[in-house]
């Protein structure tokens, strides 16, 4: 759901900030905002609807050169070189363009964009409002800025640490203090956040997509890590405050994937891209007359499973009952299949001998991730099918089987769809 972008480095960031959402608009949203440090403090422009309100919203603000939002100095006199956007899907809390109230301190002083849900935001906001904090909507996230800003004292990331401990819930957060432009400080609980490094630059954002032109690495930063990210310096600690190393890969440009081109629609494209998309899948494991997964699946796990049970969501759950037919046609192994986000809440039966099949286009998807980890802590062989290489699923698995589909922008899956079911195909025959 939703994403979140961030950049710090030299160059001027609105644009960089507002293409990098346009990237993430696949991922669904009903309203987008930016804050940008500039010389006059934080300066928000938020719009309802999609993308093109807010360029509108920003353009206006430059033809006008009037404040709008909390004003558009960190544009006009310097263009400021650091900044957070979000394209937000509503959870709570109404779809706004504006604060309700006059910015509060608070509001001034601290700026969050964050992605998924804090579960315990009632309680923490009637305990920052009893305190003196003044809200200006009903959303969860307002929450995370406050706190942020009651637990500051000089020092970013200290205040994110301290804030991090009081939360609940499964989301990923960037903050902006007013008083250090220059570095962001993200951490991640079950949704995703990735680092884009570049020279003397850096992003966050929700994925690699954001900024695959603009950055050479990606640094996948792990549950509970907290990063903190300067132009050309990107430190991440633990839960604990010990500076981590961590997993970085190269960027690969998506280049013409990501537009359009002469299609009307991103599905319509993607559709015409199904053959070749197939081609890749099956062309990966198949040599000759053998279907080879070589060291993305050692077959011991698939002889040793004495059931098969395989979890999803949505149209990877489709995609899994294709896969059922054909594993117990040819292969005689039992399979049960789970919608992922009942199989999690239903203390499931599992242990040594089970392989469980997860099932996500993006390697992110919250509730297979949670069944697959289940399934794990239960002793059970988990093989995930992903589209993502790197993704979340590939970190918490015993073997990754990758669908080669390449970046599906429609929210509606077609070919990422046709080749999870390819691959439960290749998978059943070589069992
Ligand atoms: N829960 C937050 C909100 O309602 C974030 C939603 C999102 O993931 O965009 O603002």
């Amino acid at each position: 759901m939703c994403g979140i972008v961030g950049y710090v480095g030299n160059r001027p960031a609105r644009e960089l900030l507002i293409e990098g959402l346009q990237r993430l608009e696949y991922r669904g949203y009903d309203s987008a905002g930016i804050t940008l440090a500039g010389p006059a403090g934080l300066e928000s422009t938020r719009a309802v609807g999609n993308l093109s309100h807010l360029r509108s919203a920003v353009s206006a603000q430059d033809a006008a050169g009037e404040r709008v939002g909390a004003g558009c100095h960190a544009t006009v006199e310097a263009p400021a070189t650091s900044g957070i956007g979000h394209t937000r899907w509503a959870t709570h809390g109404s779809v706004t363009e504006r604060n309700t109230h006059p910015h509060s301190d608070d509001a001034d002083r601290v700026h969050v964009v964050v992605n998924g849900i804090i579960e315990n935001y009632v309680s923490l906001r009637a305990r920052l409002q009893a305190d003196g904090s003044v809200f200006s909507s009903e959303t969860d996230a307002e929450v995370v800025a406050h706190l942020v800003a009651a637990e500051y004292d000089g020092d970013l990331a200290a205040a994110v640490t301290a804030t991090l401990d009081q939360l609940q819930g499964h989301f990923a957060f960037v903050a902006l203090h007013r008083d250090e432009p220059d570095v962001l400080v993200g951490s991640r609980r079950e949704c995703p956040l990735v680092i884009g490094l570049g020279d003397d630059e850096a992003f966050f954002a929700s994925s690699t997509a954001a900024f695959a032109s603009e950055a050479r690495k990606v640094r996948y930063l792990e549950d509970g890590e907290i990063a903190i990210v300067r132009a050309g310096d990107v430190e991440v600690r633990d839960a604990a405050g010990e500076i981590v190393a961590g997993r970085e890969a190269e960027v690969t440009d998506l280049g013409p994937q990501a537009e359009k081109g002469p299609f009307e629609t991103f599905m319509l494209k993607e559709i015409h891209e199904q053959g070749a998309a197939l081609e890749e899948t099956i062309g990966a494991y198949v040599n000759g007359p053998t279907i080879d997964f070589g060291g993305d699946l050692d077959d011991d796990l698939l002889l040793r499973a004495r059931r098969i049970i395989m979890v999803g969501c949505g149209t990877s759950y489709h995609a899994a009952l294709v896969g059922r037919y054909a594993i117990e046609q040819w292969c005689r192994v039992p399979v049960e299949l789970d919608v992922a986000s009942e199989f999690r809440y239903r203390n499931p039966v599992l242990g040594p001998g089970d392989l469980v099949i997860g099932m996500t286009q993006s390697g992110e998807t919250a509730d297979t991730l949670a069944a697959m980890r289940l399934a794990r802590s239960q002793g059970a062989h988990v093989v995930v099918v992903t589209n993502v290489p790197g993704s979340q699923a590939t970190r918490e698995c015993d073997a990754a089987l990758l669908t080669r589909a390449g970046l599906e922008v429609g929210v509606a899956a077609t070919k990422t769809f046709v080749c999870q079911v390819a691959l439960m195909y290749l998978l059943a025959l070589r069992i």
